[in-house]
């Protein structure tokens, strides 16, 4: 398959049943205050080109964000801090993502989640992260010929990407590097090509909010990845 197949493919999974209610039970009980929209209420499949040479990592779609709109990190705070640093360093075409129809573009970049449905106080339970790891790392796969660089916002999504690259055979460092703001590990993929990890605090309010993750941090990052990603 192509990732736009993949792409359309991923929201009609059902597959947590915990997660299927949760989030219809959102997008039902909100509708009437978005009235103006279509409240998504889906999994969300990651956002940017087929060819990107670098990727975002979060860890789940937000309640009335993402699960809202259908794009990642699209309709809450954190989305807000993220898509300004995109475009503050060129890999974004606008410096606001409104809606999935608002024709943003990414430039060389695609973000996305280990976990495509919004969880209750986004925590997904271990079950329901294995659940959704097959498509991860399809996307990785599909990724594979062009990505370099991967920037991983939080330990959550670190983890996760780390045990989907292991199993897809990509060559983890040992002892397995951790999770940490400037966190920087470089794996191998089967043909011997190498993926450069960098961790960043997440953008969630709890730290954009207390200045643990300021602006000027996270542009420093994106700017980092940007440039080793070659983008
Ligand atoms: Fe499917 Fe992933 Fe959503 Fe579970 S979290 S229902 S596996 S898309």
């Amino acid at each position: 398959s192509t990732l736009p197949e993949l792409d359309e493919a991923v929201t009609g999974c059902r597959a947590c049943p915990r997660l299927v209610s949760w989030r219809e039970r959102v997008a039902e009980e909100k509708r009437a205050a978005f009235r103006d929209q279509e409240y998504w209420g889906r999994p969300v499949p990651g956002f940017g080109p087929s060819d990107a040479s670098l990727a975002l990592v979060g860890l789940a779609p937000a309640a009335h964000g993402a699960n809202r709109t259908g794009r990642m990190f699209t309709g809450d705070r954190s989305g807000e801090v993220l898509y300004r640093a995109l475009f503050d360093v060129g890999l974004a075409s606008a410096p606001h993502s409104e809606s999935a129809g608002d024709g943003l573009r990414l430039y060389g970049t695609r973000i996305t989640a280990p976990v495509r449905c919004a969880p209750p106080a986004n925590k997904p339970t271990p079950a329901e992260r294995d659940t959704c790891s097959p498509w991860l790392a399809r996307e990785f796969e599909l990724l594979r010929p062009t990505l370099r660089v991967v920037v991983v916002l939080g330990g959550y999504g670190w983890q996760a990407l780390l045990a989907v690259l292991a199993a897809g055979g990509w060559e983890v460092p040992r002892p397995k590097p951790r999770f940490g703001h400037g966190a920087r590990a470089t794996l191998r993929d089967p043909a011997g090509a190498e993926l450069v990890l960098l961790g960043c605090y997440h953008v969630s309010q709890q730290n954009t909010f207390t200045g643990r993750l300021t602006p000027e941090m996270l542009r420093a990052v994106l700017g980092r990845a940007k440039e080793a990603a070659g983008v």
